[in-house]
């Protein structure tokens, strides 16, 4: 099968490559970048800027399956630095991607939206009922990055009813794991806790943790997230299912369980005027396991250990802020 991933370049399309290679298929990686942490295994890798549409026809020429994961893409800390470059870049890249699959009358496209897209009155306290997807409306998804994944999802359903287009998607929580950037704005709050205490000198020392600890998440490793991802290109799913774990945590835990990994001893100290997100995030699996038979099954704890140990041999060998790269225009 004639793959292609955009995004190739980043955490979890480099996975993801990893992944169709070992189920038998030949991948085309696209991305403005290299993988910045360790070499592609695509068959092909495409070095290019889905913001022009022939950029975008020339990545899916040809494909019998897509996975369109490209987008200019952070955590908080980025989301609140480069809202208006986050929703121009992210709604050109996936308007142009959906028309390219379309009129190169691709097979099935799967389009990476996120939690984001939910909206923030069902979040507003750390016990808030998992996310389920028949939620999203009245609309009021997370600032600019949620607003195009909205948009999008909503475009590739027009797409679906209009030209009978197979785009499928999967609403992704949260995901993290080995390869995730961890230092400087784009780094997302798991890989940058588990970096914060990588880089504490000897066995004990003090962070800044974002917020005052008490907002709840619920992290998906990322093995599970590219399972999901061809489990949901494999089947006849035809609205959006959530793709993230069950299990959550508050981030002052996070912290204690980090530092339980690390063997240090870790003293946060609250920044509650720096930008948290929702008070309380978490996915309600029921149409995934109904949908696809199968859901994320990493433990928070087993995904930790192996994330923090690929943070802190990679931390040890390398300067703070040096090689982490972001999206076109960095
Ligand atoms: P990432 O930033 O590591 O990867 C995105 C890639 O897109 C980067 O390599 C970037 O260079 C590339 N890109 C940016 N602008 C481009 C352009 N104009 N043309 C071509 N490539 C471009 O992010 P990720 O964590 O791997 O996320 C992959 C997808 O999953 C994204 O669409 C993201 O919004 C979505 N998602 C991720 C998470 C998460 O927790 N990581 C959660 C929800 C949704």
């Amino acid at each position: 099968m004639r793959t292609v991933v955009t995004g190739a370049g980043g955490f979890i399309g480099s996975h993801l490559v990893r992944l169709l290679k070992r189920r038998g298929c030949h991948v085309r990686g696209v991305d403005v970048r290299l993988p910045e942490f360790a070499e592609s295994h695509a068959d092909e890798f495409v070095l290019s800027d889905l913001r022009d549409p022939a950029a975008a026809e020339r990545a899916v020429f040809r494909a019998d399956l897509v996975f369109a994961l490209a987008a200019n893409m952070g955590g908080i800390g980025w989301t609140h630095a480069a809202p208006a470059e986050i929703l121009r870049d992210n709604l050109l890249i996936s308007t142009n991607t959906v028309e390219a699959c379309r009129r190169a009358g691709v097979g099935t496209t799967v389009y990476a939206s996120s939690a984001c897209v939910y909206p923030g009155y069902l979040q507003r306290h750390p016990q808030a009922p998992p996310l389920r997807e028949d939620r999203v409306f009245p609309a009021e998804p997370d600032m600019e990055y949620g607003w195009e994944k909205l948009t999008t999802e909503i475009l590739c359903a027009g797409y679906r009813k209009a030209y009978g287009t197979d785009i499928k998607i999967a609403r992704l929580h949260a995901i993290y794991g080995p390869w995730g950037t961890y230092e400087g704005l784009r780094a997302k709050s798991l890989a940058m806790l588990c970096g914060k205490v990588a880089r504490i000198p000897g066995g004990a020392g003090e962070i800044e943790v974002w917020g005052d600890g008490t907002q709840t998440r619920s992290y998906c490793y990322v093995d599970d997230c590219v399972e999901g991802l061809w489990r949901l290109a494999r089947s006849d799913v035809d609205t959006p299912v959530n793709l993230g774990s069950e299990e959550r945590v508050s981030i002052g835990e996070l912290v204690d369980r980090i530092a339980a990994v690390a063997g240090k001893t870790v003293t946060p100290r609250y920044a509650a005027d720096r930008p948290v997100g929702p008070r309380g995030r978490s996915s309600d699996n029921t149409l995934c396991r109904r949908v696809l038979g199968w859901e994320p099954g990493t433990s928070l704890d087993d995904g930790l250990r192996r994330t923090y140990r690929w943070i802190e041999r990679w931390a040890a060998t390398h300067a703070p802020g040096t090689g982490l790269t972001g999206g076109a225009d960095d």
